[in-house]
């Protein structure tokens, strides 16, 4: 009843959630609590937790916050949604996002922008709180949901997470079944936790992650006790300072940061070590091919014959164009157009091939580091703090908005866990996040690392 008030109280002004469902969260507390009486408890029994719009929820607004999927509600459940559901937590709604979690600002939701609860000192202009899982950080941070979920294909939980002083983790991919998340970038998608501090977001990864029969990307291994990982000493263990994140015109409170995450590290005994992953640089260019490519296949899909929005037509080619045409956003149209070029033929062998080749350098680099022995990394989780709804120079300027990316981009296209952790605030009293990269399915080490920082 807490978080409905408080919803209630705050949606209209910070616009996280697109759906809010209270009467299924109090059927669901309803039946936790006699689950409870008999004894029967499971790990998150009563948690109430807001749902990225991207996860299918069984008969609840499922709409990838894009109005091609006007009135859509899934008759499944996804599976990291019944994973939670099955270990008793409760369901508060549907939260706000990126259109297709194809953004780094929340702007691109049809839904429209959501609300950074967090402000410079003395300032009253509204804020972004990163994307695309800006819906989920803002929920967070203004105690809208005691946690949330969120996907990340390129740093969609770890940069809100950064600019909320929240904590996210996006696990190795593999970790949580994909099935019943609407694809964007399948070979870069993977779904994880958003939550107020480290040991929240151990336990949710918990339950969230599982081996799944329906998504063969999924891996078949044990999922560790994160939680029991959280404080566990970091004496002796080996973190690389890679040097290529060292960026030209990094803001020198980034830096500052970062330098902070260092010493922080050392004080509680670990060793600092100087790294090198010499194609960081590309990593960028190469997930900007990538991404639209894996976009522009998985949405071929969303024509208004299968469900959602219908625009009829004098035909069926027509009625595809004119549901395309009225459905898509800005942004999904340029991640398509983008997409379809790099993948025609003439085209596919000089960019596409290329970036695919890039990224396997890039997975490289990271194998060369942990094989010398690196436990995990430490840089900077973006590149700046939160910045303004409709900053000019952005909306004028995609690859502007793209760079925002620059440190979480390596991670997915490596495959390999990574940890956005609050390091402390800007001189604008905005909060800054730190990034820890792990070795494949060892976010134990992440979990462990980050609570020494918290
Ligand atoms: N900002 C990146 C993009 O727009 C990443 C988004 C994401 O991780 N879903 O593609």
């Amino acid at each position: 009843e807490a978080y409905i008030s408080a919803i209630e109280a705050a949606n209209g002004a910070l616009n996280a959630y697109v759906a809010v469902t209270p009467d299924k969260a109090r059927a669901m507390a309803k039946a936790s609590d006699e689950r409870i009486a008999k004894g029967e408890a499971g790990a998150l029994e009563g948690i109430p937790l807001g749902i990225k719009d991207l996860f299918a929820t069984e008969g609840v607004h499922t709409q990838a916050c894009s109005h091609i999927l006007d009135k859509f509600e899934p008759r499944y459940e996804s599976t990291v949604t019944s994973n939670l559901w099955s270990a008793g937590a409760v369901m508060l709604g549907k939260l706000n996002m990126d259109e297709f979690a194809m953004g780094s600002s929340n702007e691109t939701s049809y839904y429209g922008p959501v609300k950074n609860p967090w402000r410079k000192t003395g300032s009253n202009v509204d804020l972004v709180p990163g994307g695309s899982s800006g819906g989920s950080a803002a929920a967070v941070a203004a105690h809208l949901c005691a946690g949330a979920t969120a996907t990340d294909t390129g740093g969609s939980i770890r940069q809100p997470a950064a600019f909320t002083g929240t904590v996210g983790i996006k696990p190795t991919y593999g970790r949580c079944s994909r099935w019943g998340i609407a694809a964007f970038a399948s070979s870069l998608d993977q779904a994880g936790p958003i939550a107020r501090d480290v040991k929240d977001a151990a336990i949710l990864l918990k339950t969230m992650a599982s081996t799944d029969a329906k998504d063969t990307t999924s891996v078949d291994r044990d999922v560790p006790d994160y939680e029991a990982a959280v404080g566990r000493s970091v004496k002796g263990l080996k973190i690389g300072i890679p040097k290529e994140y060292r960026v030209e015109r990094m803001p020198e409170e980034i830096e500052a940061l970062w330098q902070k995450g260092i010493e922080w590290l050392k004080d509680a005994g670990a060793e600092i070590v100087d790294v090198s992953l010499p194609h960081t640089k590309y990593a960028l260019p190469a997930y900007y091919i990538v991404a639209p490519a894996e976009a522009s296949s998985n949405l071929a899909r969303y024509d208004g014959v299968r469900y959602g929005l219908r625009v009829p037509g004098e035909n069926i080619a027509d009625m595809y164009e004119k549901t395309r045409a009225a459905g898509f956003g800005r942004e999904v149209k340029r991640r398509i157009m983008i997409g379809t070029y790099v993948l025609s033929a003439g085209y596919y062998d000089a960019y596409y091939l290329k970036a695919q080749k890039v990224r396997t350098l890039i997975k490289r680099d990271f194998e060369t580091v942990y094989a010398d022995g690196i436990d995990a990394l430490l840089t900077p989780a973006t590149p700046s703090a939160a910045f303004g709804i409709a900053d000019q120079d952005m909306a004028s300027d995609p690859v502007k908005m793209y760079l925002n990316d620059i440190f979480t981009v390596t991670v997915n296209m490596a495959g390999l866990p990574g940890l956005a952790v609050p390091g402390g605030l800007s001189q604008d009293g905005l909060p800054l996040g730190l990034q820890l990269i792990g070795r494949p399915f060892d976010e134990e080490t992440l979990f462990s690392v980050g609570s020494a920082i918290e």
